[in-house]
């Protein structure tokens, strides 16, 4: 797959390169569907992933040359149509006031605006943005999100662009725990069973947005078979690290601070 695709498969265009071998191995049968009674007879084909299998069905073949627009990941026309989903990365962005220096930026632009608002504003003001999906939990945040984008909404300037800017600096510094999400501190196998990518990356949610119960539902899902109280201490994955880190502290002090007994609920908290 092309570097600049999505692993997802959610750019309009997601380019797979194979060899074209001469001895009509790999993807050299490709040609054949240019005939268009092969074409009739299969017109499918599959793409096998790691985590799931997709069954795609031809509907026209095209040969291009290699400087051709057919490998450009995302095109300007269809920019206009896009979509932003996520807007406050579930929840977190509602929760960065939480960090006194961001509070002072957001009360020094525009003490009107709570978190989410300058989320939202943020993201509809991007050119060729149609549409803004966020997450809503009661009717009270629903009220204010439609009043927002009905009757409030104001593109962003330039200071205020320049002022979110800082804020992102500041969600990024606060990141503890320099996990890339690699996983190979459990390729090999932690004897324990222990999710530590997913565990890491809620000790970085609760320090980056101060949400604790965000934090805690990733928590609780990395957890749901084994929790870092099960640690061995063999070692292996600090071994294994690219990072350096500190694996087994960082999973104690999470499970120290995340964990709030068998019994929570992490729905029922949110
Ligand atoms: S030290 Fe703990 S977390 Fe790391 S591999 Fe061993 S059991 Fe798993
Ligand atoms: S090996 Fe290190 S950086 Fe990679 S996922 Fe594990 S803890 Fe994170």
């Amino acid at each position: 797959m092309d570097a600049y695709n999505n692993a997802s498969f959610y750019n309009y265009n997601t380019i797979i390169y194979g060899h074209n071998m001469r001895d009509g191995s790999m993807f050299a049968r490709l040609k054949e569907f240019s005939n268009e009674a092969t074409l009739r007879q299969c017109p499918y084909f599959w793409i096998l992933t790691p985590d799931a299998d997709y069954l795609y069905k031809i509907c026209s073949i095209h040969q291009a040359s290699s400087g051709s627009d057919t490998f450009t990941v995302r095109f300007a026309d269809y920019l206009k149509a896009e979509d932003v989903k996520f807007t406050v990365k579930g929840g977190n962005l509602a929760q960065v006031d939480q960090h006194p220096e961001i509070k002072a930026l957001f009360e020094a632009a525009d003490p009107t605006m709570t978190p989410a608002s300058w989320a939202l504003r943020y993201a509809a003001s991007m050119e060729g943005v149609m549409i803004v999906l966020s997450g809503m939990s009661n009717l009270e945040q629903m009220r204010q999100n439609v009043k927002l984008m009905k009757d409030d909404f104001k593109p962003l300037t330039e200071a205020d662009k320049e002022m979110l800017k800082q804020t992102a600096e500041i969600i990024e510094s606060k990141q503890p725990v320099g996990c890339t999400g690699c996983r190979y501190c459990v390729e090999k196998g932690c004897p324990a069973g222990i999710r530590i990518p997913q565990v890491l990356k809620s000790l970085n949610m609760l320090h980056q947005y101060q949400n604790i119960h965000g934090a805690r539902m990733g928590y609780y899902g990395a957890i749901s078979e084994h929790r870092p109280a099960e640690c061995i201490r063999c070692g292996s994955c600090e071994r294994e690290c690219p990072q350096s880190l500190p694996i087994r502290k960082l999973i104690r002090e999470a499970d120290d601070r995340l964990y709030a007994g068998p019994d929570y609920d992490v729905w029922a908290n949110h």
